[in-house]
């Protein structure tokens, strides 16, 4: 699985990264550091990222299975 968030989407609320530790990081202002990147998602931390992005509110976060 990888993981990419639409950084036009993105609002910086937080959720995603609180849920998905280690897997995403953020900025300065809150916003994920990986917008417009593909994150490998480790078979261990999928349910990390499905988590991250169901609760997305902006709904930027995009789950891409292998
Ligand atoms: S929850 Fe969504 S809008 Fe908020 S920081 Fe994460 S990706 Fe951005």
């Amino acid at each position: 699985m990888k993981l990419t968030v639409d950084g036009e989407l993105c609002m910086g609320h937080g959720r995603c990264y609180s849920l998905a530790e280690n897997l995403l990081d953020y900025d300065d202002d809150g916003y994920v550091t990986a917008r417009g990147q593909l994150v490998d998602v480790p078979a261990d931390r999928t349910d990390d990222a499905r988590n991250a992005a169901g609760s997305c509110p902006e709904r930027a976060i995009q789950l891409l299975e292998d």
